[in-house]
């Protein structure tokens, strides 16, 4: 949906909600890359008048430079507003003197084992070949899920933005169906989990029913917030995208296309 045009009476409603709730990859930032100087300051004015939770599937460290980075100019009293739930909410942060790990639900150790050894098994059953080149670790226990990443986790800190998400990219017009397949076959083999071929080029595993619904309940849970007094703003609100399962939680969604798109919206709701 292109927010160009965008009417009063949808931005009167965007204005009373207490809490907006943001996603964060290519709703805030292009994947994996830090937020823009223009976001950090539409972000800034925003934290002055609404509290803001951000709900992302990579973990805190993902978080800390994507988000936390830019904000350094921000005063400790707005921060005070913002609330990060990294790794689909299955973690919370909270600015109190210092960002402060709230709660983090791990999976056993168990499990992480079972579902790296079924990653490999995988990639070996659909005769998927790793890129010459990864940056990083390509499967990550992230101890809260486990998550494939076909070129590496540290590719865009690597390279650049601009190279590595053109990489991604690429990886992904050339490769999504193996992706799918894969993802497909892991969802068969580990049922008691969630499987999600979540953003270009990566698959994540969690506990069963932690999607972005589960998150917002968190959300709801942690800051005391009832959904309805919520917006929520994702890039993939449409069937078989990230962003979709918030729309079960009766959550008022605006979909995006793009972090310039996101910048529209706050800026209507900052009038
Ligand atoms: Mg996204």
């Amino acid at each position: 949906m292109k927010k160009n045009n965008i009417s009063n009476r949808e931005t009167a409603i965007w204005q009373k909600k207490e809490l907006i709730v943001f996603d964060l990859d290519g709703t805030l930032a292009k994947s994996k890359a830090v937020m823009d100087d223009e976001m950090m300051r539409l972000l800034s004015q925003l934290l002055a008048v609404k509290r803001v939770a951000v709900i992302g599937g990579g973990k805190y460290g993902l978080f800390k430079m994507q988000l936390i980075g830019p904000l350094k100019k921000c005063s400790k009293e707005l921060l005070r507003n913002m609330f990060l739930f990294p790794t689909t909410s299955t973690a919370f942060y909270r600015y109190d003197h210092g960002w402060k790990n709230v709660y983090t639900l791990n999976l056993s150790t168990r499990d992480r084992v079972r579902i790296k050894n079924e990653f490999r098994n995988v990639m070996k059953e659909v005769g998927y070949v790793s890129p010459k080149k990864v940056y990083g670790k390509v499967i990550e226990d992230r101890g809260t899920q486990i998550t494939f990443s076909a070129l590496g986790q540290e590719i865009v800190a690597h390279l650049g933005e601009k190279e590595g998400v053109r990489l991604k990219e690429r990886w992904r017009k050339e490769n999504t169906p193996i992706k799918l397949k894969m993802a497909k076959m892991l969802a068969k083999q580990l049922p008691q989990f969630e499987v999600h071929a979540a953003g270009f080029t990566s698959i994540d595993v969690t506990r069963k029913g932690i999607d972005k619904a589960y998150g917002i309940r968190q959300i709801e849970r942690y800051l005391r917030v009832p959904v309805k007094n919520m917006l929520f703003i994702g890039d993939a609100i449409f069937p078989g995208g990230n962003d979709y399962a918030a729309k079960k939680t009766g959550v008022l969604c605006v979909p995006i296309d793009s972090p310039e798109d996101t910048k529209q919206v706050i800026k209507k709701i900052l009038g």
